[in-house]
């Protein structure tokens, strides 16, 4: 009997890639790390805080709900394993641990839908107590009913810095600035994303609107912040169009859009290929999400950074693909649908690339911090680049140590590539990008003799 397919990740993509799945006669075996299904953006409070799904989810509450209330219908019909981390991919094993445990799985088809983190850059200041990515901003005030301080600066760019602001400020939080580091100029690129995705892009305009009405100063083109405080955040300085800024605050929620989680495909043994758009490799795929290793799939933000329904649309293609992969019968037409849905969200994204543009001139000062597990600075990373000639990011990792701590170079690699790119005048792809290594994230110590077994 052929053993069952597996989905990585139970947010929007794999979600839906096992409903499809599932209409097809398929058992998928559905893994997460969470411990609720959802995904980042329909993430699911650990504990009841007393708000409805409207108070948490705010325009997304009927889209949540839904994809909550149709996951739960599936629970007899899929094996899921919420809770799970998959920490390494071998030959058509996947290496899992829950509670401290070890546990594997042979799986034939293998859908990966492992969704996206925050890209952050170094700035002074950043390691600071008060300072966290918009990403985790969020996650505390979804997930747990907490905000990170009382009075919180936003800094950064792309569209969750607003969303995340108006959260905040529809939470009861004050609000003290949004610092959008693209100048307004780039936002009146907006207008060209009215006819691709009317919804999302006036949802957007509306956060800004009503984050104005009530008083909270929106500044463009923000350069060099830095974050100040005497072992907490006590306040945020930056400069634009030749005037320094400066705020008191005790919280700096940060990033600058989001990267993919490809860590899993890499070690799948999928082929990379770089995107200008998210400045980062991401795995090769087809139109339907095939990736170049037969049997495995890639959908949704951990294949490209493209957004919610996009997710939906693509884990749905993913599995048709798996679908017809098996010999088992598909709509072709659903297809093409989904093709030309994902078509027009990836020319909406390029819109949304274009008003949030990567800050290019961002500098990391020497004695700031660029991997904090490995605790190397900017400057040392300069040391070594210029003392050995290094011209790709895994040889900087094997001089410096810089990507070898317990992150795994989740969280510095892009400012490390960014780095390195910038000292030797080359372009970031040409940096390259980390080798993946198992485990892709923090496992507990008692996993140790496992892991040194795999890697035998
Ligand atoms: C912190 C954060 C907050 C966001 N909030 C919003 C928002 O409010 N609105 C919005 O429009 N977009 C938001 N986004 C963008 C969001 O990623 C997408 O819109 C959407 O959630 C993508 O869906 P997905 O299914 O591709 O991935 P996700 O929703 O990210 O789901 C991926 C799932 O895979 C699981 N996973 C990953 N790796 C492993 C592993 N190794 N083992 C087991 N499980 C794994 C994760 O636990 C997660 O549940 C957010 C992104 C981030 C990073």
């Amino acid at each position: 009997m052929r053993a069952a397919p597996l989905i990585v990740g139970a947010g929007p993509a794999g979600i839906r890639a096992a409903m499809t799945l599932v209409a097809a006669g398929l058992r998928p075996v559905v893994v997460d790390e969470a411990p609720a299904c959802g995904g980042q953006i329909y993430r699911q409070p650990l504990i009841p805080d007393g708000r409805t799904p409207a108070g948490r989810y705010g325009s997304e509450a009927a889209k949540a709900m839904r994809l909550h209330t149709e996951f739960a219908e599936l629970r007899d019909r899929i094996d899921y394993r919420p809770g799970t981390l998959v920490w390494n991919l071998a030959l058509g094993v996947a290496h899992l641990t829950r509670d401290g445990k070890s546990d594997s799985i042979a799986h034939d088809g293998l859908i990966l839908a492992t969704g996206a983190m925050d890209r952050v850059l170094p700035v002074p200041g950043w390691t600071l107590p008060g300072v966290f990515s918009l990403g985790g901003a969020q996650i505390a005030l979804k997930a747990q009913g907490a905000a990170i301080g009382r009075r919180v600066v936003f800094l950064g760019s792309g569209p969750l810095l607003y969303l995340v602001a108006w959260q905040y400020l529809k939470a009861g939080v004050n609000v003290v600035a949004v610092l959008d580091t693209a100048p307004f100029t780039a936002k009146l690129r907006l207008a060209a994303g009215l006819l691709l995705d009317p919804r999302t892009l006036l949802l957007g305009l509306r956060y800004a609107a009503e984050l104005r009405l009530a008083g909270v100063p929106i500044r463009f083109g923000v350069e060099k912040p830095e974050i100040n405080g005497d072992g907490r955040v006590d306040s945020i300085g930056w400069a634009e169009a030749g005037r320094v800024g400066h705020l008191a605050c005790d919280a700096v929620a940060f990033g600058l859009g989001l990267k993919p989680e490809a860590q899993l495909a890499e070690l799948a043994g999928c082929a990379f290929v770089f995107s200008e758009r998210d400045r980062v490799y991401v795995p090769l795929r087809d139109r339907a999400g095939r990736s170049s290793v037969s049997g495995v799939y890639v959908a949704g933000d951990g294949a490209g950074i493209m957004g919610a329904d996009a997710a939906e649309a693509a884990g749905e293609r993913a599995a048709l693909a798996l679908i017809e992969d098996r010999g088992l019968a598909f709509d072709a037409g659903r297809a093409r649908q989904l093709e030309s849905a994902l078509k027009r969200l990836s020319r909406f994204r390029d819109v949304m690339a274009a008003a949030f543009p990567f800050p290019h001139d961002w500098r990391i000062a020497d004695d700031t911090t660029l991997c904090r597990c490995e605790e190397i600075t900017a400057g040392e990373a300069r040391a070594a680049i210029a003392q050995f000639g290094i011209r790709e990011i895994n040889r900087l990792k094997a001089v410096s140590r810089i990507g070898m701590g317990r992150c795994q170079g989740r969280l510095c690699s892009g400012a490390a590539a960014e780095l390195l790119a910038q000292e030797t005048g080359q372009g970031i792809d040409a940096a390259g990008r980390l080798r993946g290594q198992a485990p892709v994230k923090p496992v507990p110590l008692s996993l140790m003799d496992r892991i040194s077994e795999v890697a035998e």
